[in-house]
């Protein structure tokens, strides 16, 4: 993070503004929306500029510039055309340790402003540390469009039920539960439609009601890796999670969109090295279901695909705790979409097979001539040890020894990689290639489409 994201609150906090034209005024008016008291230097100030300034109480000096009007300023914005001029007030304010902007200039702030989602009393600041501001207005657009107009009324008059819930309802998590059950319910619908006092009588009525939550357990698949990839549902119950409990495989982008005041348990298996059993992994589930959180159980790709999601809601449903599953893209269809390998075809491949490979006895144990079809597409879902036997095994029962493979490490991140070549001799090719874990090997005539529909990573 190369900024701190603030809200600082400037009413009545005398601020400076040099500089009087277009791009003042816009400076000025996001000042005075915070109520700011506003000194605008300038020796030619827009008439506009002037009026509304001094409506709002402020002063408009027609001068030269002095380090002097410094003194006493919360903040300091220059916005005149004139480098040298910016860059004196920028030395000055520094020297002064005062916050300064100076408009354009990102090596000249000592902060910067946020696009800004202004649903007051709620406000959403996005900066992209001044390295695409386009792309910050963008996503700016996309959540103006996600965000009810009404919001800020909402979170107003929340506000004055506040501390007479905080007295009814002491207990943080009661509380939290309480307010995310009314602030997606009933409750919001009365306050966007603006029936006020109908919003009032429901929320005194469910607060005689209420009880303290029970537990219980999301199943949530988080696709391969692209926070992208995941459903609405998945993401909205990683926000409301008390607890998430999580995998090596999934990426750290998206335990970044758990609610940050989550409690975060890795239960991780690298191979060989099982970190937590699964038993115990069922049994932690239960137990912290039996105390009250919601838990999320993230795992990577699909619950319910190679995941043992079914071991592990087998043992809640046995202990009676409420589940809910999410399915997840899998690896499977996340990693052949970004590497351009259609997994189906009408020219190569009717079927499909997700097959996952267990060593005994350090062979792989798997139903060779089930196999070996003419026009079906094979997954392995499974690390790289073990691939060059698998590849001798194939061919041994009878696959073409120059059927195209495709090898994708990391699928749908910035770091995948795909490689291509033939079961005859991709284990060689990937000894020499320094790809490593999680990879997925496809297999099968479809994989020389990807030279034409790669478009990502490939
Ligand atoms: N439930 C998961 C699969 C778990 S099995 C799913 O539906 O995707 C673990 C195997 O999945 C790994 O060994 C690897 O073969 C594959 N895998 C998962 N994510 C992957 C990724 N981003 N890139 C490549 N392979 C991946």
């Amino acid at each position: 993070m190369d900024y701190l994201p603030v809200f600082f609150r400037i009413e009545q906090q005398p601020c400076l503004v040099v500089g009087g034209g277009h791009i003042a005024k816009r400076k000025v008016s996001l000042l005075l929306k915070a109520k700011a008291k506003v000194t605008v230097i300038a020796l030619d100030v827009l008439p506009e500029l002037q009026d509304v300034v001094l409506k709002s109480g402020g002063e408009v000096i027609i001068a030269g510039y002095h380090a002097s009007y410094l003194n006493g300023k919360r903040l300091v914005i220059a916005a005149t055309d004139d480098d040298i001029l910016n860059r004196q007030v920028f030395a000055d304010s520094e020297v002064l340790n005062i916050p300064v902007n100076v408009v354009d200039s990102p090596e000249l702030c000592r902060f910067i402003f946020p696009s800004i989602i202004d649903r007051s009393p709620v406000v959403i600041a996005i900066s992209s540390s001044g390295q695409s501001p386009v792309l910050a207005r963008m996503l700016r657009t996309r959540l103006e469009s996600m965000i009810p107009a009404a919001y800020g009324q909402l979170a107003e008059f929340v506000g004055k039920f506040r501390k007479q819930i905080q007295a009814t309802l002491p207990d943080t998590s009661v509380r939290r539960a309480f307010w995310e059950k009314e602030l997606q319910g009933r409750f919001a619908e009365l306050v966007y439609n603006g029936r006020l006092d109908e919003a009032e009588t429901h929320l005194q009525h469910a607060l005689i009601a209420n009880q303290p939550p029970s537990g219980e357990v999301y199943l949530v698949g988080a696709g391969p890796g692209d926070p992208d990839l995941l459903t609405f549902r998945a993401l909205r119950l990683m926000q409301q999670a008390d607890v998430v409990v999580y995998d090596r495989l999934v990426s750290q982008p998206i335990l970044d969109l758990c609610r940050r005041d989550a409690d975060m348990v890795y239960v991780g298996k690298a191979r060989a090295d099982h970190a937590v059993p699964q038993e115990d992994i069922n049994h932690l589930l239960v137990r912290l279901a039996k105390e009250g959180k919601r838990v999320c159980r993230l795992k990577g790709g699909d619950p319910f695909i190679f995941g043992r999601g079914g071991e592990e809601i087998e043992e809640l449903a046995e202990a009676g705790i409420p589940f809910q599953v999410v399915p997840g893209i899998t690896a499977a269809s996340g990693c052949s979409a970004y590497a351009g390998i259609p997994l189906t075809h009408r020219d190569y491949a009717q079927s499909v097979r997700f097959v996952t490979g267990h060593l005994k006895d350090g062979t792989p144990n798997l139903p060779w001539s089930e196999l070996i079809h003419e026009r079906q597409t094979l997954v392995l879902y499974m690390g790289l040890v073990g691939l060059a036997e698998i590849c001798q095994q194939l061919i041994a029962h009878g696959m073409r020894p120059d059927m195209p493979v495709a090898l994708v490490s990391h699928g749908t991140t910035p770091k995948q990689k795909v490689l291509i070549g033939e079961i005859q001799n991709i284990a060689e090719k990937v000894a020499n290639s320094g790809i490593k874990a999680p990879t997925l090997t496809i297999i099968g005539d479809v994989v020389k489409l990807q030279d034409k529909l790669a478009w990502f990573g490939g």
